[in-house]
């Protein structure tokens, strides 16, 4: 895997997420050194600043910016070509320009496919040239590598898995599109499907809190846990779209591999056991074998770690086997 001797090359690993901004040292060898983290920036300037501040703290020279980001990123020039929701204010920046680093070099990358770069380096991938790996959180990511290659398509948008129908009815996406995963099975989705149970009064273990939201998706899988009847609807309900999602995906791209992560993969058996067997019997005729569906192994910080990765991989220390 190493192509020249990585020695101890460190670079700097940032991941935009629409909630949290994290950052960390990360050394050519997939260890984070220090690692950083606070509320999304809500400005270009916020951004360069935690981004500065993490540069400050690093004691050794770093040989590159690593920047993992939501959204369509164009990684030959690092310009944000879309990215709707809270982090739209970087729609059409030049992350280089908005990070400014003088002549270190910045890499940028969509998240999801910063995480499956940590997976193919350092986690649960490693060795492998056929994978596909979801994130699932606030929204459903994805990246999908196919002969070594991660996809990115004519227009950069390949791999965004979260934004495939899986319910022709089903409600309007972020992305425009109706009935996306991303709408069926993330963590909006479990949470607003809660919230429509106790809108109608259905019998419900868990309430509103006092600010009027829906108990979160961590509360839903232990209310489940616990016999909720509603909690185990909703979720039966979204694993049900997640697993015909994942057999599609397997027919599509037949990986060696299949890779969950982001919090609600962290459910564990939960969320792996019901879908496991449904998905390998549907595949069973044309993959002839059971594809093993695993849990991130670059965990909490996998996407920061994998924009590092991005950097190591430009310089030529590290490749892809
Ligand atoms: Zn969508």
């Amino acid at each position: 895997m190493t192509k020249a001797d990585p020695g101890n090359a460190f670079a700097i690993g940032v991941d935009v997420g629409g909630t949290t901004i994290k950052a960390a040292i990360v050394g050519a060898n997939g260890d984070l050194h220090e690692s950083f983290h606070q509320p999304s920036p809500r400005s270009t300037s916020a951004l360069r600043d935690f981004v500065h501040l993490v540069l400050d703290h690093a004691k050794d020279p770093v040989r590159g910016i690593g920047i993992g980001c939501k959204g369509i990123i164009d990684c030959a020039s690092t310009r944000v070509k879309s990215l709707p929701g809270d982090l739209h204010f970087l729609e059409g920046q030049l992350l280089s320009d908005v990070v400014g680093a003088g002549e270190l070099p910045i890499c940028a990358e969509n998240d999801a496919r910063a995480a499956l770069v940590a997976e193919v380096l350092w986690g649960a991938a490693r060795g492998r040239r056929n994978v596909v790996m979801l994130t699932l959180g606030t929204g459903v990511g994805g990246a999908a590598m196919v002969d070594g290659r991660i996809l990115c398509g004519a227009s950069g948008a390949a791999g965004h898995l979260g934004h495939v129908t899986v319910d022709p009815r089903g409600g309007l996406c972020i992305c425009g599109n109706y009935g996306c995963v991303e709408t069926r099975f993330s963590s909006k989705a479990i949470e607003s499907g809660y919230w429509a149970h106790l809108h109608r009064a259905a019998p419900a273990k868990l309430s509103l809190n006092g600010a009027g939201s829906p108990p979160d998706t961590e509360a839903i899988f232990h209310a489940a846990a616990e016999g909720d009847e509603c909690a185990r609807h909703v979720l039966d309900s979204a694993l049900e779209y997640l697993a015909a999602a994942i057999v599609g995906y397997m027919h599509t791209f037949d990986p060696e591999i299949f890779i969950l992560g982001g919090n609600i993969a962290a459910a564990g058996p939960q969320l792996f056991d019901p879908i496991r067997d449904k998905i390998a019997h549907r595949t069973r005729i044309l993959l002839g074998r059971k594809v093993p569906i695993v849990f991130q192994k670059v965990v909490g910080f996998g996407g920061v770690a994998g924009a590092a990765g991005l950097v190591f991989l430009h310089e030529g220390l590290l490749e892809i086997c």
